[in-house]
This record gives structure tokens, sequence and C-alpha cells, in this order.
């Protein structure tokens, strides 16, 4: 896991960028989530991408935020790193 992960709330559906590596806390709604190993199932951290480079976290959760303005949802559109 690189260090600055975009990372969509599972709460408010907001998109930030974070540092934190054990949990996360929406700057939006306050609330505080978990960030999960693959295959845990449940509810957990939405991660998009991660970075190792901050700037390049930050243009990408821009990026992010338009998406989900302009098409209301990221799935299908092979966004999600997985
Ligand atoms: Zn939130």
């Amino acid at each position: 896991m690189k260090k600055y992960k975009v990372i969509k709330c599972i709460n408010c559906g907001k998109i930030s960028v974070t540092f934190a590596e054990k949990v996360f806390r929406c700057t939006y709604c306050n609330k505080t989530c978990k960030f999960i190993k693959k295959r845990q199932i449940g509810l957990s951290v939405n991660i998009l991408k991660s970075f190792d480079n901050p700037r390049q976290a930050t243009e990408f959760c821009k990026i992010a935020k338009d998406k989900l303005k302009n098409k209301g949802k990221l799935a299908n559109s092979g966004f999600y790193e997985n």
C-alpha cells in the first residue's frame, strides 16, 4: 500500500486524500473507518487508488470528484483499482 490514498467515504460518499495507515477519518462527516485487507468483507473504506506522491494523489482526487459529479457513480468504468 502506498502512502497517500484517495478514499471514498462509505458514509457520505465524498472523496478525499489521506496518508493515515490504519484508520481514516472523513473530513466531511467525521466518520472513522478502518482500512481493510483484501478479501475482507464488511463495511470498510473504499480506496480508489494509492500514490507515493501527495500531488498525484490530490490530482487524482480532483479527477475522481469531477467524474463523480458528471456521472453520478464510478462503477463500471474500470475506475476502481482492486
Ligand atoms: Zn464522510
